[in-house]
């Protein structure tokens, strides 16, 4: 039988009078990677921050659940610690710290010293630029540099729900390749994801199953493969 690492029920979200997340469900069951896809201002980074409990102040009713535990206020140690990792919309890597030093804050909460150095050469090998640069100051990285550190950082925890909010933004067609590729394996790996993306024929091609978002509203859900090949989705969303 599937377990559940992840249940949003009933999640509404309201910015002052902008009602952005209005009543939705959605399941993430491990092992599973679960695409949310929809245009922008749909209510995705929203019911992002709400599994994570980084909205800002405003009105949240309904409950996401993260292994059978409820969440929602929960600090971001705790959830750190619960191996509950996200890579939030424009990077969130520690932008005084040098390369190596976000990867070593990315394991934290790991006593493994050894395993840590093995999983750091891990990534170096995978991004062979965060490598040349380890000593180099985050802050200063490209945009997909940072958005590679990112990912890796977050990896370094090992994380049981691996949250992605627009992984792809702003990288180059290679970039955007690469980091999919990586999703791809991570996800064989068993690590069960949630991915938000614009790119939706990627994230379909890559994901198990899709939630399509819509003024804040699920209105589409399935199997990804079906819906790469439904017309609604294709003339909303992959340009066909
Ligand atoms: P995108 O793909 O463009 O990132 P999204 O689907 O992630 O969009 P959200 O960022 O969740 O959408 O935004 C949903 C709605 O909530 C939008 O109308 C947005 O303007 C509004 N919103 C988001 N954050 C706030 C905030 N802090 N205060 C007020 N309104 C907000």
């Amino acid at each position: 039988m599937s377990e559940n690492i992840l249940k949003i029920s009933g999640l509404k979200v309201a910015y002052g009078g902008i009602k952005a997340v209005k009543g939705i469900d959605l399941e993430v069951d491990r092992g599973e990677l679960v695409t949310l896809i929809g245009a922008n201002g749909a209510g995705k980074t929203t019911t992002l921050k709400a599994i994570t409990g980084t909205l800002p102040a405003c009105k949240v009713e309904g409950s996401v659940s993260y292994l059978g535990q409820p969440l929602g206020s929960a600090k971001s140690f705790k959830l750190v610690q619960s191996k509950l990792a996200m890579v939030p919309e424009g990077r969130g890597v520690f932008t005084r710290m040098t390369i190596h030093e976000n990867l070593m804050m990315g394991a934290y909460t790991r006593k493994d010293q050894a395993g840590i150095e093995a999983d750091i050469e891990k990534w170096y090998a995978v991004f062979p630029r965060l490598k040349e640069r380890s000593a180099q100051l985050a802050g200063t990285l490209s945009g997909g540099e940072q958005q590679m550190l990112a990912m890796a950082r977050a990896l370094m925890c090992h994380p049981t729900l691996l949250l992605l909010d627009e992984p792809s933004m702003g990288l180059s067609p290679i970039m955007v390749e690469k980091i999919f590729e990586v999703i791809r394996d991570v996800s064989s790996q068993g690590i069960t994801i949630l991915l938000v993306e614009q790119n939706a024929r990627l994230a379909l091609q890559a994901a198990h199953r899709a939630y399509v978002m819509e003024s804040g509203a699920i209105t589409m859900s399935g199997n990804a493969a079906d819906m790469l090949h439904d017309p609604r989705v294709q003339a909303a969303y992959l340009g066909e």
